[in-house]
């Protein structure tokens, strides 16, 4: 086949399976090269688009693509993904019997299934078809797992180091989010792919707006975020079990939908609020960092931070779980001293401490930042960025410099007055004139500094001492109760003249252009926006009809469509099956599946006659070619569009009593079939619980047909 050939192929399957037009980053270049049976290491952040990059060959190969990945809680997720692309895929894992797990692989021996999921512990029950006459394809998902470099090292992924000796004349695919050098080469090494090529994209989330405040009075913060965003999902992390407990509830008597979740509950409540948080019956789930391994659910619009993450890693890598689909997505972090002192302690004494304290100091780093917060991140990474992000807090709400020196004296003084005895708070509580308990049993009243800061708020007085403290005109030792301590610094500022530059506090009224979204950094559709006629309305519409057929259908709402697509459904409100298939994220099936339904709720949703019109127009015209004489092959090809697309024209003309031979394109006992599986499921709206009663045997352009003579006869 000439390069071109196969290029058509490759554009014309991702359309037909994954509803695309175009591929992203290094997508195509991936897919090629796998085709061309050469191994292949590629890194791409979360939201990336990895899964394509070996679904897509999966397709076009010959035998099996065999998917090793480590969560069996993801796989099934997966496979349900894939069947409602209308992929034949399935999984092998622990979790199945014997007869389903000889069932699928009699499935593999006739060449049935395309792609399958298997944990590497189970790799070992498919003895009998780990060679090159069934399989053409091993991709292995979450590589990094592989090695003891990586954040997230399983022993049981080091068996696949045999993988590529049983089958070495097969291409392989090692993807993950997460790899730094070392770990590159340590997997390239382990798999015994060290030919493979390598494509590593960038690791920035430009859809990730950041943004960082200060953890004064979080609750009523957070419930103003979330009454900001209804029905987004999103997920608060916070560092105690007690505390996801505390606000789950807390947000429950505010009337949000959300859950608690950690380690301590037991596994059946801990699936049942994941599950729940999945298929969108949950909109929030408060976690300890326990929650979000095994969770590929793509519309997650917000990641809250309660408390300060460990490291940077940590963080990114859970503010990764937001905005999958592309969409944007917020990442807030609150910041509190209290939270540093805490994760201190934790640090102290373990066999890493400096480790880990060097690590906590970086995360301090990031959450004071004066400056892009996204080039810090990266450059954390080993990435740099070479302008500003214009999507983070510090970028569109740029802290403004003051000469800050009064009030650095004024802090130093107290400092001193107090003998570095007293942490942060009593500090403040001085400065502030304070005449509560604990200051007046020390007698701090009589100290000369006692309320002379009576003018600034508590909060800005934090802002100013954390500012200090980064500058290094104080200093905060851990050992000592947190006492804050004068340094070599500190002298220039209260004797020598020294000049301190302060930043002025930002008001916590949340930063409006986050919300509106920097409209010129993230990349828009060219194509022009209709008038908007109560959008959000229709928007909610959809989303009520995607999570009605979810149920139906038992898969979480974002695998019948992402957000993305959603949202585009409600910008270009396609009303008939071929401007449906149009939409990124359509394919057949799922046009062909959901298409009438979305498309019903579209034109009930614009009510006006001249767009009913245009959808009667096609369905019409293909009428008069069918009363001309053509057959549906003809009418196909001279339309352009599917049979299957063809078919549901007939379907519905005949359904609206039009002179169809409707006999010529289904039998009588289809439709028999079709109508006894009708009571049986007490006339489901969606065809697909009708392909699963009927064993998948009868297309759904047949049921559809079927289904227009069990309606009018
Ligand atoms: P990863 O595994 O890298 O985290 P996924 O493969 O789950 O990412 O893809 C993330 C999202 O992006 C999914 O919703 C997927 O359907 C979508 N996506 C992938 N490739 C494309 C593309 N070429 N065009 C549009 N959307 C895409
Ligand atoms: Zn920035």
């Amino acid at each position: 086949m000439s390069i071109t050939n196969i290029q058509d192929q490759l554009f014309s399957n991702l359309k037909t399976y994954f509803g695309y037009d175009s591929f992203r980053m290094n997508q195509q270049d991936i897919v090629e090269t796998v085709l061309n049976k050469q191994d292949c290491l590629v890194i791409m952040p979360t939201g990336g688009g990895k899964s394509i990059c070996f679904q897509l060959p999966a397709l076009l190969f010959k035998g099996l693509t065999l998917v090793i990945s480590p969560l069996i809680a993801l796989m099934k997720d997966q496979v349900d993904g894939l069947s409602a692309n209308g992929i034949s895929a399935s999984y092998f894992n622990s979790s199945q019997s014997n007869e389903e797990q000889s069932a699928i692989i009699d499935r593999v021996l006739s060449a049935d299934l395309k792609l399958l999921y298997v944990a590497p512990e189970s790799l070992a029950g498919l003895q009998n078809i780990l060679n090159e006459t069934y399989i053409s394809c091993v991709a292995i998902d979450e590589a990094h797992c592989i090695s003891s470099w990586g954040h997230d090292f399983r022993p049981s992924y080091q068996q696949l180091g045999f993988l590529k000796k049983t089958l070495p004349n097969t291409p392989f695919i090692a993807l993950t989010a997460t790899a730094d050098k070392a770990t590159r080469q340590d997997i390239v090494k382990q798999l015994h792919i060290e030919n493979a090529q390598q494509f590593i994209s960038s690791f920035d989330r430009q859809n990730i707006a950041l943004e960082v405040r200060a953890a004064n009075d979080r609750i009523s913060q957070i419930i103003k975020f979330i009454k900001q965003r209804p029905n987004q999902s999103g997920i608060i992390y916070c560092l105690s079990r007690k505390t996801t407990e505390q606000l789950a509830k807390k947000l429950k008597t505010n009337k949000v939908s959300a859950e608690a979740y950690h380690a301590g509950l037991n596994f059946e409540k801990r699936s049942k609020v994941q599950e729940s948080f999945v298929y969108d019956k949950t909109q929030i789930v408060c976690a300890t960092v326990a929650f979000g391994m095994g969770i590929d659910k793509s519309n997650v619009r917000w990641v809250i931070h309660y408390n300060m993450p460990k490291n940077i890693e940590g963080y990114y890598q859970e503010i990764g779980r937001g905005g999958r689909d592309g969409l944007k997505a917020h990442a807030l972090l609150f910041h509190s001293y209290a939270d540093v002192i805490q994760l201190r302690n934790f640090a102290s004494g373990a066999s890493n401490e400096e480790v880990q304290i060097a690590k906590l100091d970086r995360m301090k780093q990031f959450s004071e930042a004066t400056t892009c917060r996204r080039k810090i991140l990266l450059s954390y990474f080993g990435e740099l960025l070479g302008e500003n992000c214009g999507y983070c807090d510090v970028c569109i709400n740029p802290p403004q410099v003051f000469d800050g020196t009064i009030i650095a004296q004024k802090i130093l003084s107290a400092v001193y007055r107090l003998q570095e005895k007293e942490a942060m708070g009593m500090i403040v509580d001085v400065l502030r004139g304070s005449q509560n308990a604990a200051v007046l049993a020390k007698g701090y009243q009589g100290v000369r500094t006692f309320g002379i800061g009576k003018d600034i708020a508590w909060k800005h007085w934090q802002h100013f001492i954390i500012q200090l403290i980064n500058q290094g005109y104080c200093e905060i030792a851990f050992h000592k109760h947190n006492a804050l301590q004068l340094t070599a610094f500190s002298n220039n500022v209260l004797f020598n003249g020294a000049k301190v530059a302060l930043t002025k506090p930002i008001e916590i009224t949340e930063i409006k252009a986050l919300v509106k979204e920097k409209k010129t950094r993230l990349k828009r559709t060219k194509k022009k926006a209709k008038p908007k006629i109560d959008a959000h309305n229709l928007f909610e519409r959809l989303r009520l009809l995607r999570y009605k057929i979810s149920q139906e259908e038992d898969i979480p709402a974002y695998l019948v469509f992402s957000d993305a697509t959603l949202k585009e459904i409600e910008r270009e409100r396609p009303m008939s099956d071929d401007d449906f298939l149009k939409i990124s994220g359509v394919g057949q099936r799922k046009m062909e599946v959901y298409g009438d339904e979305f498309i019903a709720e579209i034109i009930s949703f614009m009510g006006s006659k001249l767009n009913k019109s245009k959808k009667k127009d096609t369905v019409l015209i293909t009428y008069d070619l069918y009363k001309s004489g053509m057959s549906i092959e003809e009418i196909s090809i001279e339309r352009k569009l599917s049979s299957t697309t063809i078919y549901s024209h007939i379907a519905k003309l005949f359904s609206k009593g039009k002179n169809i031979n409707i006999f010529d394109f289904v039998s009588n006992s289809d439709v028999e079939a079709v109508r006894k599986a009708k009571v049986a499921l007490d006339s489901p709206t969606a065809l697909k619980p009708y392909f699963s009663y009927l064993n998948e045997e009868l297309d759904y352009f047949k049921i559809r047909l079927a289904l227009s003579v069990v309606d009018r006869l």
